[in-house]
């Protein structure tokens, strides 16, 4: 029964007490103001003076009935996941350190246990998480990327350091997966190399021409000792174009090659 739908309080000698208060609510009333009072300072009593007893129940009950209390929980979750979320969300914010230190406090306490768990929790939901992680990154991108370049400069040292590491002891499976991945994406990388080419040479086009100019010694020279740099790179220096150095490359070569045979 609602409290409107109760008669109003009618008053009598025990008005003022918890007695007074039974009696309303035996004939159907709601309670006088002054027994109101009477009830409410009894119960925060009668709370007070049990609250050892009564966090020991609740701490029995909850270790009692743990799958249950969970699972309730779950079952609210999934049916309230906006509200939740969003209160937890405000909660965290207003608190942040007090949180912090309440999750420091409940990793601490639970140790290897804690670790397993989410261990356990994170094998059972990677693809989840990762999914999860990208999508925030994604729409998080600005900061994603200036956390990342904070985060490296920071840390340039341990990171080289830990590649450095990593690279020594996984020497061979590192090879073998490169192996893989240039077996696998020779096209790509075909097309990733002539396309940095070309842009190589569209910055140096200015200075490249084709001159008409023939080779002097000096020039195979230069072309001789550069072998291992890029021909852009070489042809800027000649004034030439790439194309004629790598051209002009193999005839030296090739003619290097003869001259040795022709000692031997
Ligand atoms: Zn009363």
């Amino acid at each position: 029964m609602a409290m409107s739908d109760k008669l109003p309080p009618t008053e009598d000698e025990r008005c003022g007490t918890t007695a007074g208060n039974a009696a309303h609510r035996r004939r159907g009333e709601r309670p006088c103001e002054p027994c109101r009072v009477a009830k409410n300072v009894r119960q925060g009593d009668y709370y007070q003076k049990n609250r050892a007893a009564r966090l020991e129940y609740a701490s029995n009950y909850a270790d009692a009935n743990r799958d249950k209390i969970s699972e309730y929980r779950r079952t609210y979750h999934a049916a309230n996941r906006d509200e939740v979320n969003a209160r937890n969300r405000e909660h965290r914010s207003e608190n942040r350190d007090v949180v912090r230190e309440q999750e420091r406090a409940r990793y601490a306490a639970g140790g290897e246990s804690e670790l397993e768990r989410r261990r356990e929790y994170y094998i059972a939901n990677r693809l989840v998480i990762l999914a999860r992680n990208r999508a925030w990154i994604k729409s998080n991108s600005d900061w994603a990327l200036a956390y990342g370049r904070k985060y490296r400069d920071k840390n340039r040292d341990v990171i080289a350091e830990r590649n450095r590491n990593y690279a020594a002891e996984n020497q061979e499976s590192l090879t073998e997966s490169h192996r893989n991945y240039r077996a696998e994406n020779l096209g790509a990388i075909g097309e990733r190399e002539r396309e940095r080419r070309s842009r190589i040479a569209e910055a140096f086009a200015p200075v490249a021409v084709h001159s008409g100019m023939p080779w002097t010694a000096e020039d195979d020279a230069i072309v001789r000792a550069t072998y291992g740099l890029s021909p852009v790179i070489v042809s800027a220096q000649l004034r030439r174009t790439p194309h004629g150095i790598v051209t002009h490359r193999s005839e030296l070569r090739k003619l290097d090659r003869n001259q040795r045979r022709a000692t031997q």
